[in-house]
């Protein structure tokens, strides 16, 4: 089978039940509906000829019953049949965004959010649609095709054959339009996508958007967008309009065909007046397979495009991931060894190259040197938020990807320049270091990271709202939130990467206390800008743009004289 459809069919494996439910009352209702041409023509010639009122009235009831077993059958179809849809779009939004957070941070280096929230949300209702219509409607629509040819050809054989002959120009005018719609589609969803990324970009930097007062210019970039979608959307609709408008006429210039011809038959005897009844009718059964066909031209390219979406980004490896046989780190001393690490984000040029350093358990390094010179990524390989290309890392004597993912990072805590924060509560933001924790310990981490005073001054305490990404906090606030978050977390490991930098002095002393605090009894690695928050780190290691230049206490850098010295001095001189 189709590799594609393969796949697709594997998300009714656990929905079964459903679907027989579903398919099984769809096919029920789809052979009623085959045989009331053939039950009128039988009331025409058979029943009416008779005369006799009581079997016509009991004929008519006995059809009347017919169709209530068939509205329950559609209602049925509607409702189950939905749930079919939905349950298997609910399972596939479930894996994506399982899938999403399995993907490393090179992914996101290189991914627009817009989309991705389009394929979680748009993508996956249209494939839920097509998951609950497509082979119901498709096998249907065979059924009946064959079905009603049959009928027909068992009412009267020329006319059926004449039938036959036109409907396959009928159908070759309703699915010529089948692949025109499926890649308009695609552009479809690409400039949905793009609206979302330019919508999320101007919420998230509506503040940089307005300080430099460049409104006009985002409303230009989104009319460009707005248009685009336009235009794709008009070109969808004038495909749509020529295909359904030309079916249309097909369809009743093939009945008035019919017509004529079966009036001939009729009038040269060959035709019962039931049996001209019966074929009429049974040629508009006969069309509404491909009336059903029209529908699923709308629908069914959209589910293939946004299925294939789903698959390119499910079959997006994880590159990072536990290895098979990763073992569970035990409580790690913190004994951190680079040995000969190589590491460059994608193809260019390496950022670090060979470097090696040894951490003894419960050191603080500081790590200091010009912007851009790998400091940062230095210390990210340690959690693998990205993974060495040579050499290899250690932790406690064992290479780190011998260990689980989850317990490496539960154990090593990281506090940033930029914290992010997620626009709930002061708890649930402070909990985020352990997920669980009481009140009593959240406030004990609140108060360790001082900003106790601060809580305590809220009307609302813990159950104070941040707004979203914390903006009602001020930069020393938030640096202290994500603080008492790793008070409650409290890793053996730890990573300041300019987790001051951003303040202003007074902010960034008072803040200091608590992270010297913290670092206590931790193995800690501390990037900072402003030498002097590091002069009582237990070493120094001086990073520049060729590797790790020097290292030393301060005192023994500053008697070198060397690029150490050179820095401090620009900096007293500042
Ligand atoms: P530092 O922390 O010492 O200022 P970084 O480790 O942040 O330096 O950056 C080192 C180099 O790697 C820089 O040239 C930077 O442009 C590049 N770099 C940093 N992060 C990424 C990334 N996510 N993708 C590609 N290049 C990056
Ligand atoms: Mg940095």
């Amino acid at each position: 089978m189709n590799p594609l459809l393969s796949r697709f069919f594997a998300y009714y494996a656990p929905y079964r039940g459903l679907f027989l439910l579903d398919f099984g009352c769809a096919v029920l209702s789809g052979l009623l509906e085959l045989g009331f041409p053939i039950a009128v023509q039988a009331f025409i010639d058979r029943l009416l000829p008779g005369g006799q009122w009581g079997t016509i009235v009991l004929a008519g009831a006995a059809l009347i019953a017919v169709y209530v077993l068939n509205t329950g059958l559609m209602a049925v179809v509607t409702y189950w049949g939905h749930m079919l849809g939905i349950n298997i779009e609910t399972e596939m939004r479930r894996k994506a965004f399982a899938h999403l957070q399995t993907l490393p941070f090179s992914y996101f280096d290189n991914v627009k959010t817009g989309q991705l929230v389009g394929r979680l949300t748009k993508d996956l209702e249209e494939i839920g649609e097509v998951a609950h219509h497509g082979p119901e409607d498709l096998f249907i629509a065979v059924m009946t095709l064959l079905g009603a040819f049959a009928l027909m050809f068992t009412v009267h054989p020329g006319l059926a054959v004449l039938t036959a002959v036109i409907v396959p120009v009928v159908l070759w005018v309703t699915t010529r339009y089948g692949n025109r719609m499926t890649a308009n589609w695609r552009r479809l969803y690409d400039s949905v996508g793009n609206f979302n990324v330019r919508i999320e970009e101007n919420v998230g930097g509506i503040r940089v958007v307005q300080a430099f007062a460049n409104e006009a210019h985002e409303r230009e970039l989104f009319a460009r967008d707005n248009a685009r979608y336009r235009s794709t959307k008009l070109e969808a609709y004038r495909i749509m309009a020529a295909s359904t408008s030309l079916s249309y006429l097909s369809m009743r210039l093939t009945q008035m065909i019919v017509m004529v011809a079966g009036a001939y038959f009729v009038l040269r005897g060959g035709l019962s007046a039931g049996g001209f009844v019966g074929f009429l009718l049974l040629v508009n059964v006969f069309f509404r397979p491909i009336e059903k066909i029209n529908s699923v031209i709308e629908t069914y390219p959209k589910g293939v495009a946004g299925f294939r979406r789903y698959l390119d980004f499910l079959d997006t490896a994880p590159d990072i991931r536990d290895r098979p046989g990763a073992r569970v780190a035990p409580a790690l001393r913190g004994d951190i060894r680079f040995q000969d690490v190589s590491f460059g984000y994608g193809v260019g040029r390496e950022v670090l190259s060979h470097v090696s350093l040894d951490i003894r358990p419960g050191e603080t390094v500081a790590f200091v040197g010009p912007s851009g010179a790998g400091k940062t990524t230095l210390c990210s390989l340690l959690p693998r938020f990205y993974e060495v290309t040579g050499g290899r890392v250690t932790v406690d004597g064992q290479d780190i990807r011998d260990l689980t993912l989850a317990s490496l990072r539960g154990q090593i805590g990281t506090v940033q320049q930029d914290v992010f924060l997620f626009g709930g509560t002061l708890r649930e933001n402070i909990a985020y270091g352990r997920l669980g924790a009481g009140d009593a310990e959240i406030l004990e981490a609140a108060r360790r990271a001082r900003l106790g005073e601060v809580i305590e001054l809220l009307p609302q305490g813990l159950d104070t709202l941040i707004g979203e990404r914390g903006v009602k906090l001020s930069g020393g606030q938030k640096q202290r939130l994500a603080i008492a978050r790793m008070f409650l977390k409290n890793p053996p490991i730890l990573i300041l990467d300019e987790a001051t930098s951003a303040l202003d002095t007074a902010t960034e002393r008072a803040i200091q206390a608590s992270l010297t605090e913290l670092a206590r009894g931790r193995t800690t690695l501390v990037i900072a800008h402003r030498l002097a928050t590091i002069q009582n780190a237990d070493r120094i290691v001086v990073v520049d743009e060729s590797g790790i230049a020097e290292q030393g206490t301060h005192a023994e850098l500053l008697a070198r004289g060397g690029r150490y010295h050179q820095l401090h001095e620009a900096q007293a001189r500042a």
